[in-house]
C-alpha cells in the first residue's frame, strides 16, 4: 500500500507564515473532509502543538473527533443542525453551533432549553453573495428577529464565505466584504454583542489582509496548495511514496494501460507502481461547466488548461519519471528507462491528498531522515 508522507517541517513553515500573516486576527484551522487529507486527528493536534486555538469543521463527527482526541479549543461547525440528538451531542462537547435561519436557531434553542443550558455558543452565517448557506445580508430584520427567538444562545461569533476570493477582478470579493462589514456596524448600533466576526480564507488572507477582521478560515495555505499567486513562500507539505511493484522490458510499439491510448514509441523499461487514481494519483478538481456568466472566456481559460497540462510524473531520487498512459485505480506504470530502480524501491507522486483515500496511512515525518517528496 503506498503511504501519505507529511514533511512536519513544511507545515510548520507553513503554519508560522499564516500565522504571522494574520497578525492579530485569530487563526481558525478549517479540517473539513479528513483535515483536507492530512488525517483530521495527527494534523488537528499538529497546530494545538502550533498554538492553534479555533477550529471549524463541516461535519458533527468531525466535531467529536477532534474533542475525543484532546482538542481543547474552540470547535466551530459551518453547516446547521437540525437533529435533535446531533444537537444534544454538540452541546455536550461544547461545539459552537451554525445558525444559518430561524429553523437552525429554533432547532438549536429546543435542544438548550432540553439541556437546561442558557448560552449555547453559536454564529451566525451570513450569505454575502455566495448564495449557499445563511441569512441574506441585507435582511436585517429576519437576523434581529431570529436573535430575539435565542435567548438561550450565546452569541460568539458571524462569518461570511467569499467566492471570488481567487479571481483577479477584486470587486466581488470587495461588495461581500462591504456588505458583511456593514451588517456587523448595524447589529452592533443595535446592541448586539456579535463576538468574532470573520469572512476571510487562504486566498483572501494572501491577498486582502485588511479583511482579516478577527479570524482567518484557513484550509488550503496550510498545505501550501493557494489558488492565487504565492510572493510568500507556501510550501508543499505532502507526496504519496509508492512502491515498485514490477520491473519489465517492453518492446516499441507495445501498448501501455487502458483505452488503446498509449504505445511505447521506444524499448522502454517500465516500473509498475502499487498507487492509482485512488491514492488519488491524477485527480483534479474540475469546475461543472454550467451557466457561466461570460461562456467565451471560459472556453478560452479551459482551452489554455488543457494547452499548459503537465505531464504527470513520479520523482525518483532526483530525477522525473514519466507516467506511461492512463492512470489505473491501484496501479500507474512509469517510464524507468536509464534508472536504475528495482522491485521494493519506493518513488514519490506529487498529490492532492484530499483525494487520497482515508485509509491511507498519514506518515508524519519529523526529521528528513529519508528523502524528502
Ligand atoms: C473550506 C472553507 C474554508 C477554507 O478555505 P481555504 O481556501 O481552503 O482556506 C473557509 N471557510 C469555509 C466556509 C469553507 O467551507
Amino acid at each position: 500500500m503506498p503511504t501519505l508522507t507529511i514533511d512536519v517541517s513544511a507545515l510548520k513553515h507553513n503554519t508560522h507564515l499564516i500565522q504571522k500573516l494574520a497578525a492579530n486576527a485569530a487563526v481558525i484551522a478549517v479540517l473539513k473532509n479528513n483535515g483536507y487529507g492530512l488525517g483530521l486527528v495527527p494534523f488537528a493536534s499538529f497546530l494545538q502543538e502550533e498554538g492553534i486555538s479555533h477550529f471549524a469543521v463541516t461535519e458533527l463527527c468531525d466535531a467529536l473527533a477532534l474533542r475525543g482526541c484532546g482538542i481543547r479549543g474552540h470547535i466551530l461547525l459551518l453547516t446547521p443542525l437540525y437533529e435533535f440528538d446531533e444537537l444534544i451531542d454538540a452541546i455536550q462537547n461544547n461545539i459552537e453551533l451554525c445558525i444559518s435561519g430561524p429553523a437552525s436557531a429554533r432547532a438549536a434553542q429546543d435542544a438548550a432549553i432540553y439541556m437546561n443550558c442558557s448560552a449555547v455558543p453559536v454564529q451566525l452565517c451570513i450569505d454575502t453573495g455566495f448564495g449557499r448557506f445563511g441569512f441574506s445580508v441585507d435582511n436585517v430584520k429576519k437576523i434581529q428577529d431570529t436573535l430575539e427567538t435565542m435567548s438561550c444562545l450565546k452569541l460568539c461569533g458571524i462569518f461570511s464565505h467569499l467566492y471570488a476570493s481567487a479571481c483577479k477582478n477584486s470587486s466581488a470579493v470587495r461588495k461581500q466584504f462591504s456588505s458583511f462589514e456593514r451588517l456587523c456596524t448595524t447589529l452592533t448600533e443595535h446592541g448586539v454583542s456579535i463576538g468574532m466576526r470573520h469572512i476571510s480564507s487562504s486566498s483572501s488572507l494572501l491577498r486582502f489582509p485588511e479583511m482579516n477582521l478577527d479570524g482567518v478560515r484557513i484550509g488550503s495555505a496550510f498545505l501550501g496548495r493557494v489558488a492565487v499567486r504565492d510572493s510568500f513562500g507556501f510550501q508543499e507539505v505532502c507526496c504519496l511514496r509508492a512502491l515498485i511493484s514490477e520491473i519489465r522490458t517492453l518492446p516499441m510499439g507495445h501498448n501501455v494501460g487502458y483505452g488503446n491510448s498509449f504505445r511505447l514509441k521506444h524499448p522502454t523499461i517500465t516500473a509498475v507502481t502499487d498507487a492509482g487514481y485512488a491514492h488519488g494519483l491524477g485527480m483534479k478538481h474540475s469546475h461543472f461547466p454550467g451557466n457561466h456568466v461570460c461562456p467565451i472566456l471560459y472556453i478560452l481559460r479551459r482551452l489554455r488548461q488543457s494547452l499548459t497540462i503537465r505531464a504527470p510524473f513520479a520523482r525518483y531520487q532526483n530525477r522525473k519519471l514519466p507516467v506511461l498512459g492512463q492512470i489505473c485505480m491501484n496501479s500507474t506504470i512509469l517510464d524507468a528507462t536509464g534508472c536504475h530502480l528495482q522491485v521494493g524501491d519506493t518513488v514519490s507522486f506529487p498529490v492532492n491528498p484530499v483525494y487520497v483515500d482515508s485509509r491511507i496511512k498519514r506518515n508524519y515525518l519529523i526529521s528528513q531522515t529519508e528523502p524528502t517528496c
